[in-house]
């Protein structure tokens, strides 16, 4: 059973079925796997004994002719999902050592399909950064490296830990939460397949807060089949979130036809940007011509505001991090740093308990709040926002996906733009105007750059409309055949 760790989930979830192994073996198989590949710091906890006893479970339903649809997989939750009972800290000192008495919705609803808990994977501190750098528990290696180069490289952020587990097999699948990229970013630059669902798609309930009306959760995996899977296990109505949105959740699996004879799928001229490497242009012209032969219709289309997405996003992102991140004094959660009187201790405590990054937006945030710049910064983003959402709506009047690269790079070491905020926010460009819209967006590993690191590219589809978002990336899944495995896996270098 050497091989198990590198399944999909459909294939995993067949193998149980037909009792080739059972859940606690796939369990075990991973549990090894995430203690071989430590040196990648993916995950901050590893809960191994709830692990076996979920698998225990899961094998006892699944005889019983109960399985559910994620029964006996085992996968690893972002550590922004609170959990009750087990360690969650955001990858914040702020947090550090709390324990939840509650179960977030997605997480729930996961286990309630029968997924099995590896443990908490780690993240960008709050999941502010595009690079898993900012995270209290430290960096998260990515187990691709360039071709004749052992430099450690970026597995991308926020949701570094969770693509950083897929890609080396130390999971069969995670859970990321996406702001303004951060499931599709670390996708393309780990090498795996990332699905940012519609805002409202999947509860934010227990989800620690970022930017409440942009963060969304979504499934990163090694295959569009497994991700359709995963969000049919994830989404759905919940009234514990009030930005939950009551529509019903299809079978996603059903929409992998193959067939996109007809789909009209939008290229924007946009996004066509100086300064982007070749090729990741020429791994967009590869996309749409893989498109095209599977008989769906390039269309050529504007979006006009696309230039000030980015600008309008490091001010809502902020501005709302600023207020939710108000919570944390010393008083009800994690770290407290005793003063000499309260307001001292709360300075001490958010002083010490938040990092850079963090405090960097606090301070951003509070500034376009502030009485005298409101209007002109956050009222001024807001109105911008708008002006997005429309460009795309106006776009999907005449087509029903749109193509795009997921990242202006390939993943970059450790070390490279750090010490530049702007640099590294510029990394988010293809992905922050559908977060701003509200809209799906999946990244397909689709090939290697010439550093042998992975490419990705990006689908985004009309809002509620994952499903034709899923059968185009499985036409382009399909074109690509993406099979290269990373170097620092289990069982690999
Ligand atoms: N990289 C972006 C940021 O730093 C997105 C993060 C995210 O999606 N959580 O804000």
């Amino acid at each position: 059973m050497s091989n198990l760790n590198n399944l999909t989930i459909s294939d995993a979830l067949d193998g149980m079925e037909k009792g080739d192994f059972s859940a606690r073996e796939l369990t075990e198989a991973h549990i090894s796997a995430m203690e071989k590949t430590r040196e990648l710091n993916a995950y901050i906890v590893e809960t191994p004994e709830i692990a076996l006893e979920m698998a225990d479970a899961s094998d006892k339903k699944r005889a019983a002719g109960d399985a559910g649809l994620m029964e006996g997989i085992p996968i690893a939750m972002k550590d922004l999902f609170c959990t009750e009972g087990t360690q969650t800290t955001a990858a914040s000192r702020i947090l550090d050592g709390f324990v939840p008495t509650y179960e977030s919705t997605v997480s729930g609803n996961l286990w309630n399909a029968g997924a099995v808990m590896l443990g908490k994977s780690n993240l960008d501190q709050f999941a502010m950064g595009s690079a898993n750098i900012t995270s209290y528990y430290g960096n998260v290696i990515n187990p691709w490296q360039r071709k004749d180069s052992d430099a450690q490289l970026t597995p991308g952020g926020s949701s570094g830990g969770s693509a950083a587990s897929v890609a080396a097999r130390s999971a069969m699948a995670a859970t990321g939460t996406d702001t303004g990229g951060s499931i599709r970013q670390p996708a393309a630059f780990s090498g795996i397949v990332g699905l940012k669902p519609t805002y409202g798609r999947c509860s934010r309930w227990g989800v620690i807060a970022f930017a409440s009306s942009l963060d969304q959760a979504g499934p990163m995996t090694r295959s569009v089949r497994d991700a359709a899977i995963m969000l049919e296990a994830m989404a759905g109505y919940d009234a514990k979130d009030s930005t939950s949105v009551n529509v019903a959740v299809p079978c996603y699996q059903k929409a992998l036809t193959g067939d996109i004879r007809g789909l009209k799928v939008g290229i924007p001229k946009e996004y066509r940007m100086d300064g982007t490497p070749k090729e990741i242009d020429e791994a967009w012209e590869q996309g749409i011509e893989w498109l095209k032969s599977a008989g769906a219709e390039p269309v050529e289309i504007s979006l006009p505001h696309t230039k000030y997405a980015l600008p309008a996003y490091y001010i809502i992102a902020p501005a709302e991090c600023s207020s939710n991140l108000a919570r944390y004094d010393g008083v009800r959660y994690g770290l407290r740093v005793d003063g000499e009187s309260l307001d001292d201790m709360y300075e001490r405590t958010r002083g010490e308990g938040f990092g850079d990054e963090v405090k960097r937006r606090i301070l951003i945030g509070t500034y376009v709040l502030s009485a005298g710049y409101y209007d002109a910064y956050y009222n001024k983003a807001r109105r911008v926002r708008t002006l997005i959402a429309n460009d795309f709506k106006k776009a999907y009047e005449s087509v029903d996906v749109i193509l795009t690269p997921t990242a202006p790079s390939p993943a970059f070491g450790i070390g490279e733009k750090m010490d530049d905020p702007i640099a590294m926010y510029l990394n988010d460009v293809f992905t922050v105007p559908a977060s701003l819209a509200g809209l799906p967006g999946i990244s397909i590993p689709t090939g290697l750059s010439s550093e042998g690191t992975p490419l990705g590219l990006q689908l985004l589809g009309k809002a509620f409309d994952e499903e034709t978002v899923l059968k185009v990336a499985g036409v382009v899944e399909e074109a690509a055949g993406f099979s290269a495995l990373p170097q620092l896996m289990a069982g690999g270098k």
